[in-house]
């Protein structure tokens, strides 16, 4: 009877009951294979790339099985809170193609039926748990201010035993009916505590889908469940929230690892199934030999935002944390180069145990590859989208430029090979910028890059012969016969063997030749193919840099 009175007196306005709520959240219609996952982020600034890598596994695992991911936001500790976080977690997962199925949106609205998503909405329903489990004696109000906790603490580090708030250390465990009302009607600020029925003699021992079997002591702490202003501990809305989100997975970091003792007890208490833990250790970072965390201050190659001002394309980053979670995933894109890395399926107990390094070579060679699968429309529609919010002057030019710039992008992109020369989009403006009139014209202000075989005034002589015989309608073949002629008539070998057999007797060879007319053109010594290039350019732009290159 106790127990009613004490739950009446601290939850007066809880009128529901765990059955009311129940009702609101049935058992999803699933197939009993499908995995339902999601990714519970606190707003406290921007997803880091560990996050995102544990994300992608928990999206994967859902959508692989037919099952539902969804998001949550965990936002219970305002404090922490920092502005627009929210918005930047969906930005960042949408950029990285992690779709959710339920969750937040941007409009502030949500999506899905077992919300809301958001757990500072959700408060009345951790109340609801909580005044049942007063009532049934297996939680109970902590009216301990921190001078009181301090002072256990001393005594028990005095007598050399385990810190915390236990046992019979634990102060309010008993605390009667008068007890609690007296200090509650004094308006003294209280926790509610579960009462632990653990012991850390005794061991349970669960299997984690990543680290394999586990034994850890039982939890024996009173576990803080509601803090002094109401709302629920990380833990305590965990338990409520997956059981009640019909989660089967949770995957996270392991920091949370020493934490499952508290989470198994809290479902077995609370009556709940308990879900399958897979706990990812953190993604390291190179630096010289050795590896470490990535720091959340020092390091801006952290956060997922940073992948994506660099214009790493969404999808080339989760391909690359593809190889991560399972390493037998590049043989499969081997064997299987147009499939979309979804139809790939991953295994939590190939993952690697300890922190898997990310590698920027490695990185860098798999976005090459995803970009060279792109046409050139393609790339020019996420390059547009990308310059548009990081690099105005490539924006301007393209607006400019729509059509050119397309066939820009296209040279090399549409044979068997295609060209693998760009991992970013920040890559492309320094490698396309003598396409474009502006940027080739300031180029050449401080001189064109001859190479030092070939004096300009050769080389002036070699572009006005060039000029005089070009014609832009000659497929290639004529084209190079046209240089190689050329060659011969100015004094330079027509082929490399005939250069080679005697070198003294020419001013040099044909690819000299070639190389001058691709300064004059680029003011480059390496470039894509130069019959492309001019094709693309178009016969008044080429004839334009000739005179240009003539009259310098
Ligand atoms: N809100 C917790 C965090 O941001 C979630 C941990 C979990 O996935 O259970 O670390």
């Amino acid at each position: 009877m106790s127990n009613e009175h004490m739950a009446e007196l601290l939850f007066p306005d809880v009128n529901q009951l765990p059955a009311d709520i129940y009702s609101l959240y049935p058992p999803r219609k699933l197939p009993s294979s499908a995995l339902v996952t999601r990714f519970a982020p606190s707003p406290t600034g921007s997803l880091n790339i560990g996050g995102l890598y544990a994300t992608l596994i928990s999206e994967r695992l859902a959508h692989q099985s037919n099952g539902v991911f969804f998001l949550r936001i965990e936002d219970t500790d305002k404090k922490r809170e920092i502005k627009d976080s929210i918005e930047n977690i969906i930005h960042s997962l949408l950029y990285f193609g992690v779709d959710f199925d339920e969750g937040p949106l941007f409009s502030g609205n949500e999506k899905g039926a077992y919300g809301p998503y958001k757990q500072s909405s959700r408060i009345q329903i951790y109340k609801v748990f909580i005044k049942h489990l007063v009532l049934e004696g297996l939680a109970y109000p902590c009216f301990c201010d921190t001078d009181d906790l301090q002072k256990i603490r001393i005594n028990q580090q005095k007598l050399k035993v385990t810190t915390g708030y236990y046992g019979k250390w634990a102060k309010h465990r008993d605390i009667t009916f008068q007890q609690a009302e007296e200090e509650f009607l004094n308006g003294k600020p209280f926790v509610i505590r579960l009462k632990s029925t653990g012991s850390s003699d005794r061991r349970i021992s669960y299997h984690d889908l990543v680290k394999g079997p586990l034994e850890f002591p039982e939890n024996n702490q009173d576990i803080v469940i509601m803090k002094t202003d109401g709302l629920p501990t990380y833990h305590f809305a965990h338990a409520i929230d997956d059981y009640l989100m019909g989660t089967t997975h949770v995957i996270r970091g392991d920091e949370w690892l020493s934490s499952v003792p508290i989470h198994i007890q809290l479902f077995e208490t609370l009556g709940f199934r308990i879900p399958e833990y897979g706990h990812i250790a953190p993604i390291m970072k190179q630096v010289g030999a050795s590896k470490r965390k990535f720091s959340k201050r020092k390091d801006l190659d952290g956060t997922a935002e940073y992948y994506k001002e660099q214009g790493y394309p969404g999808i080339a980053l989760s391909e690359y944390f593809m190889n991560l979670i399972n390493s037998d995933f590049e043989e499969w894109r081997m064997a299987n180069p147009h499939q979309s890395f979804r139809d790939f399926f991953i295994h939590t107990d190939k993952m690697n145990a300890s922190g898997a390094l990310l590698d920027m070579n490695k990185l860098n060679d798999v976005s090459k590859d995803v970009i060279s699968r792109l046409t050139g429309k393609q790339v020019f529609d996420h390059l547009y989208t990308w310059a548009k919010e990081f690099d105005s002057e490539l924006y301007f030019l393209m607006d400019k430029n729509k059509e050119y710039t397309i066939n820009i992008l296209n040279i090399g992109r549409t044979m068997k090979k295609p060209r693998k020369d760009y991992a970013k989009w920040s890559d492309v403006l320094p490698m396309i910028a003598f396409f474009y009139d502006e940027l080739f014209e300031k180029d050449v202000l401080s001189g064109y890059q001859l190479p030092t075989n070939v004096s300009f005034d050769v080389a002036k002589e070699i572009v006005l012969g060039f000029s005089k015989t070009y014609k832009f309608s000659n497929g290639k073949d004529d084209w190079f016969n046209e240089i190689k002629e050329l060659a011969g008539d100015l004094g330079f070998a027509k082929d490399m063997k005939q250069y080679k057999a005697n070198p003294d007797h020419y001013k040099g060879h044909v690819g000299d030749v070639a190389m001058v007319i691709r300064v004059a053109l680029t003011n480059r010594t390496t470039t894509p193919d130069l019959f492309d290039i001019m094709k693309v350019m178009g016969e008044k732009r080429v004839f334009e840099r000739m005179q240009k290159f003539i009259l310098s």
